[in-house]
């Protein structure tokens, strides 16, 4: 499966997708509320079809205008309600979080039914109400977006999302399979991942930084907060600012984003192999704090794994509790003594002269090939 995303050129009735999340919302809010009510009148939980059947009551009772929404899109949403309680009854997630409106997002219609695609423009069927009839009738309304790149394979979705900074995407995804193996390089890497000197230190000695973009934009960030903080909440100028901010969280996530593909793009041209340390994110974010998510790890190593597939590279991640700082490279002497504070040393057996992640990165390379 792939994702496409389009922006949703500026015209004047996108305003109906807007409304037409919010209305989906509504139809979230609700269902999530009806869930627990049932819950603490101890009833059994609702499934999937048993929400089904209840939206088609309340569309004929006490909820007539849900018949202007589009009923594939309602059922994906009682389909996701279904399956996060599901998950918090066999007790693998949370307690299901209702969200606020703002926070709900997208919409998705699965199947073929309810949009139509040509070229660059995507037809959504809106329903009305026709007062001279006395029927619900289809209200076809066109969005042009901006097509960059053409999609491939057939299209099992659209999903329409709206950011926090108010623009609205156009997400198609397909079961396209995007593979284009690269030629053979006959190289393999180690990469140990660093908080100090480097982001990513390679062994073939390579040290790559991380732009930090949340560290660049603290400042902006700060006061931008002071003033939306000085401001009457709710007013125009208030508003103003909250978007200013939405869009300068919006150009660091993008940021970091684009450094993440470009870094793994390039791995993947250099080397065959590509072996990595497995994070103890939780540990490292109780150590480190709000630096550890700057510089997502965790989005990195997913990118990574995408783009090695993509490419045909191997990609390996040797286990947590495998010892790959203080062996030294060249004899597997252990020092024990080395703190996070070393970051050069030589080693008392073999007296050869060691850079701290240089020498991790080549214990992670070996320790990665010993496993196949
Ligand atoms: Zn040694």
């Amino acid at each position: 499966m792939k994702t496409y995303k389009y922006p949703f050129y500026d015209q004047s009735n996108t305003i109906r997708i807007g409304n037409l999340l919010d209305d989906m919302w509504q139809v979230h809010e609700y269902f999530h509320k009806w869930q627990r009510q049932r819950y603490k009148d101890g009833l059994p939980y609702a499934n999937y079809y048993a929400m089904d059947s209840h939206v088609k009551v309340l569309k004929q009772t006490t909820h007539p205008h849900w018949q202007a929404l589009p009923s594939q899109a309602i059922q994906q949403e009682l389909k996701r309600i279904d399956k996060a309680y599901d998950n918090f009854l066999k007790k693998l997630g949370g307690r299901p979080k209702i969200k606020k409106r703002h926070k709900f997002k997208s919409i998705t219609y699965p199947g073929e039914a309810g949009w139509s695609l040509k070229n660059n423009r995507i037809t959504l069927t809106f329903r009305k109400w026709n007062p001279k009839t006395g029927k619900w009738q289809f209200d076809k309304v066109p969005y042009t977006f901006h097509k960059h790149r053409q999609w491939h394979g057939t299209i099992s979705r659209i999903t329409i999302k709206r950011d926090s900074c108010g623009n609205y995407w156009l997400c198609i995804t397909t079961t396209y399979t995007d593979f284009r193996p690269l030629p053979t390089t006959g190289k393999s890497v180690g990469a140990d991942f660093g908080m100090k000197d480097a982001y990513l230190t390679l062994s073939t000695g390579e040290k790559i930084q991380h732009p930090q973009p949340l560290k660049h934009a603290l400042n902006k960030l700060r006061s931008l907060n002071k003033e939306l903080s000085r401001k009457v909440k709710g007013s125009n100028g208030w508003w103003r600012c909250v978007r200013q901010l939405a869009r300068l969280y919006e150009k660091i996530t993008n940021q970091r984003k684009d450094f993440h593909w470009q870094l793994a793009s390039n791995l993947c041209k250099k080397f065959d192999t590509i072996v990595l340390e497995t994070l103890n994110l939780d540990g490292m974010k109780r150590l480190w704090g709000r630096k550890v998510s700057d510089l997502a790890f965790y989005q990195f190593v997913e990118i990574l794994r995408y783009k090695c597939q993509k490419h045909k590279r191997h990609f390996k991640q040797v286990e947590q509790w495998t010892a790959t700082t203080k062996p030294c490279s060249d004899c597997g002497f252990h020092n024990e003594n080395l703190t996070l504070k070393d970051r050069q040393w030589t080693c008392p057996e073999c007296g050869s002269h060691h850079d701290r992640d240089i020498n991790a990165a080549i214990n992670i390379l070996r320790a990665g090939i010993a496993v196949t």
